[in-house]
This record gives structure tokens, sequence and C-alpha cells, in this order.
């Protein structure tokens, strides 16, 4: 049972109850955080006799023996930052690199290029717990220093293990995050020890640990005061030989239903077989994991430890592409945004760590909300609006660094008002897209069934997806409104009878009951979002550039340009006529490519665009996230 009181305690304030505890032989553990005084115990306690009420803000009945870890807790689930990482919630998080640091030369190599690649934090052991004393044992504080020395070359904070409460010190003045490996997962000394560092903690669960194991020794690290706790699933000991170990999937939904932590898994020592760590992080993510640690190698058959294990940089590459595709399906991010481009920077004085206003439609709720936080992070700033334009409008007068607007949907098609204001706004460029599964769910003000609804609210689109939905609503009125969070705001204020079609997080701030879920026609329903912004850098990294063009209205004229991408093998991902504004039964071609505008062959390519067509005009390039291999 967890006690939170209203304020922190003083001592006579804690000696008191612990006195009155006493009488009835309990032992109350206090805890105190930053605002108030917890008191946690094992047991239930009659605890309003004791203090009075009025000192008790709530009381958590867990009803198991790890309490601090509990869900119960923390209904909303743990999120904390590592440098400009956010792990948790919505964030998908991937920690890369080698087993062990075994050099400057394969520890910066690694590290450029999972940093390039799209990790968010880089591994490396320094000192390794290894089954034979005559293995490589790690590079110790050497090594530590050069994954320092990683951080600030490569912007990515570091994890590495801590193996001894002596060792934890040292592995805390230069780490980010302090590893406990799975032989020590029970050693309470060591928890003891990174409890009270303070540092964010990845806990790896033991090979013979059951996850009440896992989460009772994650408790110690709570009970210390350190929230920041990372849970790790890397397999547990089975009758299975063709593996390293088995690696236990069902553990993922269990935590997640039995604690608020973040969890993630590692199928490098999940498996030990290099092929088989892409499927099983693949699976990861889609049971509803909050990252993956994998380990990366330069040259995995010459590691000192763990190379059959180890990704090659050409199979960290897929990993990362294979994963931002299954993230979209179940509703995490993989990257942060494309970073602030350097003329940005370079204008404006800022840094990456400055908050930026990102300018979307709609308020807090609707989709395009949850894409500027996904992309941004949290502490970007917000700038609803109420119209597309308005949008575009921000971003070129600099009101907003970034805009955040729909393009296309996989049901209802392309979003024409955007391709138009794109061509209109010719100072705004596209430096990103973002794709959302669009789940539309009918949320009703409480107490409402759906035979006595009378009034539904919903975007057109919202209409739109849920064709089947609606056959069966027979005699509701529909009312149409401007976005999916004001359809439940509507029905909110409304009242009794009211319902609307809405996104789940929209439904529970209007603190509607979400009585259907998923009521689209088609569940591969998604949205494509392009990010908007004044400045644009091209990146050879970028792998698909969008342009508009215009031809001559003669005979061929639309082939003779196609031909250009087919000579020189460039794949046309996309290509959409729209109207010329002003110019009847005219048309102009909207066109996204595979390439970038750096490389030699591309920019040639280009050139020769430019001099086939009567209008030529390059919108931005960016990473593509929906690449299949
Ligand atoms: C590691 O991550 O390098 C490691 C030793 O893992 P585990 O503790 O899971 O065996
Ligand atoms: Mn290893």
């Amino acid at each position: 049972m967890i006690a939170v009181f209203v304020k922190k305690l003083t001592r006579e304030e804690k000696d008191g109850i612990t006195r009155s505890l006493g009488e009835l032989r309990f032992s109350p553990f206090f805890l105190d955080t930053k605002a108030a005084t917890l008191l946690v115990t094992e047991e239930k306690l009659p605890l309003e006799k004791l203090t009075g009420e009025k000192l008790v803000e709530r009381v958590v009945e867990t009803g198991t023996p790890y309490q601090l870890v509990h869900r119960a807790f923390r209904p909303e689930g743990t999120e904390f930052t590592v440098g400009r990482t956010e792990i948790g919630r919505e964030n998908l998080t991937v920690i890369a690199g080698p087993c062990a640091v075994e050099s400057e030369e394969q520890i910066f190599r690694t590290a450029e290029e999972v940093s390039r690649r799209g990790a968010h934090l880089l591994r490396g052991g320094a000192y390794k717990p290894r089954t034979s004393p005559y293995s490589f044992q790690g590079m110790g504080e050497k090594a530590l220093a050069l994954l320092a020395r990683a951080r600030e070359l490569f912007d990515l904070p570091v994890v590495t293990e801590a193996t001894s409460p002596e060792n934890a010190a040292i592995v805390a003045q230069y780490a980010d995050v302090v590893q406990i490996g799975a032989r020590n997962m029970q050693n309470f000394e060591l928890l003891k020890a990174v409890g009270k560092l303070g540092k964010p903690v990845l806990l790896k669960r033991g090979m013979s640990a059951t996850v009440e194991d896992l989460l009772m020794a994650a408790e110690y690290i709570l009970s210390l005061g350190n929230f920041r706790v990372i849970l790790c699933e890397r397999g547990i000991r089975s009758i299975e030989r063709l593996t390293r170990n088995t690696l236990d999937l069902t553990a993922i939904p269990l935590i997640k239903e039995l604690s608020h932590l973040p969890v993630i898994v590692d199928p490098s020592h999940g498996t030990g077989l290099r092929e088989k760590v892409i499927p099983m992080a693949r699976s990861a993510v889609a049971c509803g994991a909050d990252g993956v640690m994998v380990e990366v190698h330069p040259d995995p058959d010459r590691a000192l430890s763990d190379g059959p294990q180890s990704l090659s940089f050409e199979g960290f590459r897929r990993l990362i592409n294979e994963l931002s595709v299954i993230g979209v399906l179940v509703g995490k991010e993989l990257t942060r945004a494309s970073k602030i481009p350097e003329t940005y920077e370079q204008e404006k004085g800022v840094s990456q760590e400055d908050e930026v206003t990102v300018a979307f439609l709609g308020s807090a709720g609707s989709f395009s909300s949850q894409v500027a936080r996904r992309a941004f992070g949290k502490n970007a700033h917000p700038l609803s609006s109420s119209h597309f334009r308005e949008v575009f409008k921000s971003v070129s007068t600099g009101n907003a660094d970034y805009g955040v607007v729909p393009l296309e949907n996989t049901i209802t098609g392309s979003i024409h008002a955007n391709y138009d204001l794109l061509l209109e706004y010719s100072g705004i460029y596209v430096v990103g897209e973002r794709f959302v599964r669009v789940s539309q769910h009918l949320g009703v003000f409480p107490g409402t069934r759906h035979e006595n609804m009378q009034i539904l609210f919903a975007h057109p689109q919202g209409f739109a997806q849920c064709g089947r939905f609606l056959e069966n609503s027979e005699g509701v009125k529909v009312l149409n409104v401007g976005n999916t969070e004001e359809a439940a705001r509507r029905a909110a204020e409304f009242g009794k009878g009211a319902g609307c079609i809405s996104s789940e997080e929209a439904i529970i701030r209007h603190r509607l009951e979400l009585l259907e879920e998923e009521i689209e026609d088609n569940p591969r329903n998604f949205t494509r979002f392009i990010i908007l912004s004044r400045f644009f850098t091209p990146s050879p990294d970028d792998d698909k550039v969008s342009c508009f063009f215009t031809v001559a209205n003669l005979p061929g004229s639309l082939f003779s340009v196609l031909k250009i991408f087919a000579e020189r093998e460039v794949n046309l991902l996309k290509l959409e006529s729209r109207p010329q504004p002003g110019k009847p039964w005219e048309y102009l071609f909207y066109v996204d490519w595979e390439g970038n505008l750096v490389e030699e062959r591309f920019r040639l390519m280009v050139n020769e665009l430019e001099r086939s067509t009567s209008f030529f005009r390059v919108l931005g390039s960016f990473r593509n996230l929906w690449k299949k291999e």
C-alpha cells in the first residue's frame, strides 16, 4: 500500500506515525519525493486512524508485493528524458552499440554510424561480466572515457553496465544511464547503490528471474527515490538449445499491465543469433515495447565478445527502417524531428535544446497535434490553428518554426487544399513526413447508448472513414465539425444523447465514455502528414524528394519528363496532377521520387528536369519513413 501525503512530513510527524504503527506491529517505510512524503508498506494499514484523513492525499492499494513500480501508482505511465531523448509512453527508443568497447576506432565508428541512422543512445560495456575468467573482461575506466568522448562527438547519451557497488559510482560519473546486467539483477547491494546515485537505470531481467522478481528488483531502486528506471527483457533460460536464450515477449504486455515503467527488449542477448535479431525486434515493437537495445559492431566476426549476435552496420540500417514502419502501426514514434536546420540555428542563434513552436490544425487531441508532439517531443510549443492556410501563414511569417499538415489518407485520398497551399507559399519547404494510423472511436456523453444516441459530431473525414458504422446508426442526426478534437468537445457540451467519432485521446480528454473502439471501415487507415519549415538544408541521408512541375500542352510532353526518371533508374513514389490555379484545363504535377539533392547523379537529373519543364520547383527532401526493403 502507498499513502501519498499532502506535503513533506516533518521528522516529528514521521516519528509519531512510526510509533503508532509500531504498536500495531507495522514498520512503515517513508520516502520523500520533491513534492510530498510517501509511506510504503507491504500490507494494508489502518492509516486514517493514525494521521487524520487531512494529511493523506491518496492511498494506492496495489494488492501485490511491489508497490512503487505498480501501474496503479502512475496509471498514465512513466516518461523521462535522457539527453534530448524521451523514453516511455509514445516514444520508441533505440539503444545500439557494441557488446564491449574494444578500441577508440571501434566505438567511434559505431557511434557515428548508429547516430546517423537514428539510434537514441549508445551502448558499450566497460566492465564485462563474462562466464569465463579467461574471456575479455572489458577495458574498465578507459572504456568509460571513450564512451564519454563518443557522446560529445556524436551527440548520443551513453548506457553502460556497473557490475559492483564500487564501480557503480565510477560508471555514474561517465554514463547517462547505468545498466544492471542480467547476472546482477538480484545483487541487492548494487541495486541500492544505483538507487542512491540518482542516474537513470537500465535494469535487465535475470536469466532465471520471473517478471515479479524483476519488478521487485526495480522496487529497490524506486524505494531510494530513483524513479527513472527502464526495464529490459533479454531472454530467459529454457529447454531450447538452438538459441542462446528464449526471448519472453509475453513479459512485455504483462509488465505493461503491472507496471508504469518503460520496458525495452534486447533481442541480441535474447536470441544470441544475428539473423534472428531483426524479426524479434520487430515483434517487440509490435507487442508494445518502448524500445529495443541491440548490439552493433563494425566487424561482427572479429568482435571480442558477442560477435555472433551483433548486427553489422547494414543490419542496423535495416532494423531502423523496419522499426519505423512498425512503430506507426502501434502509435509509437521512432525518430525525433529532423534536426533544426543549421541556417535556422545561425539566424536565430538557438541551440537544439531550445523550444520550437509548431503550428497545426485543431487543438490538443487532434491527429495533427499528436504528430507534432511525436515529431518534436513534449517540449514543442503548440500553436493551434483553425484552418490549413493559417498553418502555412504562421510558418511563412516566422510565428511558427514548423507546421504540420496532412497530405493524404490511404482511404480517402489526397487532401488537395494542402497541395494548393504548398504551391502558393513558395517560401515554405517540406522537411519531413510522419505517418499516423488513424483509428476512429465512438465516444458518447456518459450514460448514452448507441440505440438512444440523437446526435453525432465528426470531422467529414471521420464520417467518410466510418461508412458501415453510420449505416447502423439510422435516425441519428450527423453534424460536421472542423476537426477530430472539436467533435469530442461538442459532444461533451451537448450532453446526454450526444456522440462523436474521434480519437481516443480527445474522447478521454473531454471525459466522454469510450463506447465502441476502432469503428473505421478499414483498419489499414493511415494519414501521411508533412512537416513544413521556412528553412531547408538538403542532406545526403535524405531519400525522398518532392517537387512540382508543369509541361507544355503538347503530345508526349509528360512522357518526356517521366523518361528522365526512367533513364536514370530513379523510382517515382507518387505522381499526382492538380488543376493550375487560374488556368482552366491546364495541369500541374506533384511528384515524389526516391533520392536526395546532394549526390551528383541526382543534381544532374534535377538540372535536366529544370530544362525540360515549363515550371519546376523543389519542395524539399527528407527521410522516407514508409520505406519497404
Ligand atoms: C550486455 O548487455 O552487454 C549484457 C551483458 O547483457 P546481459 O546482462 O543481459 O547478459
Ligand atoms: Mn553482450
